[in-house]
């Protein structure tokens, strides 16, 4: 089936967020000086992540605001730390985005497929869940942002992926049907499952080789790289 508009994922699609949060972490944790040891590092990088997912995920929902869910994760992740204050706990938090916002990097394929898509004239967005002003100043540091490709970002919609109106908004806006519309992305509950749910095209973007299992079971179509979608 061909397709006639084509909505992207953000992070680990077009950015590596992955990447740029290990390498952030890492930088801020040692700037800190927690760490006495290798061990010791790879013990609070791997703290740090499972804290990220269990409250981010919450935010996601809505359970949580952004900013409440940084101030309890850096609660938890510094326990030792009297954060008690709104204030303090962001500042200190702030300093792991600084770290975060400095190692953000363009996957290699990204600009082009963005730059193909649009000179072919297909209506392109980027769909994210995230903050509309973080992902928005991640697309531009990193050159991605386009001023004729909108940025739909979970804060600013009615609900984050898997929900089908997170979708379905960013489809309306595009002025595309959903069934003529193909959702790519690195998540596949978010950008395959939930997509075809609401009644778009998806395909995987499975860089890494991860998925073939699930792939099989599921039939889901997956791609190497962007620049096979456009
Ligand atoms: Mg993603």
């Amino acid at each position: 089936m061909t397709f006639q508009a084509l909505l992207l994922d953000l992070d680990d699609t077009l950015v590596d967020h992955r990447g740029a949060a290990d390498r952030g972490v890492r930088g801020w944790i040692t700037g800190l000086g927690l760490a006495d040891s290798p061990a010791d590092l790879e013990t609070l990088v791997e703290r740090w992540f499972v804290l990220e997912a269990r409250h981010y995920e919450r935010a996601q929902r809505r359970e949580v605001s952004y900013v409440e869910h940084r101030r309890v994760r850096i609660r938890e992740f510094l326990p030792g730390w009297d954060l008690a204050d709104d204030a303090l706990a962001d500042d200190v938090f702030a300093g792991f985005l600084g770290c975060y916002r400095a190692a953000w990097r363009a996957f290699d394929d990204a600009a082009a497929t963005l730059d193909r898509a649009r000179a072919a004239g297909l209506p392109v967005g980027i769909l994210t869940n995230g903050e509309q002003a973080v992902q928005t100043e991640k697309l531009r540091r990193t050159g991605l942002l386009r001023a004729d490709v909108p940025v739909f970002a979970s804060s600013a919609l009615p609900a984050a992926k898997p929900d089908p109106r997170s979708y379905l908004t960013a489809c309306a806006a595009l002025g595309a049907e959903p069934s003529a519309t193909l959702m790519v992305g690195d998540s596949l509950r978010h950008d395959v499952v939930g997509a075809q749910a609401a009644g778009l095209q998806a395909r995987l973007l499975d860089r890494h080789g991860r998925y073939d299992t699930r792939r099989d079971a599921l039939g889901i179509q997956t791609v190497r790289t962007l620049a096979a979608v456009a």
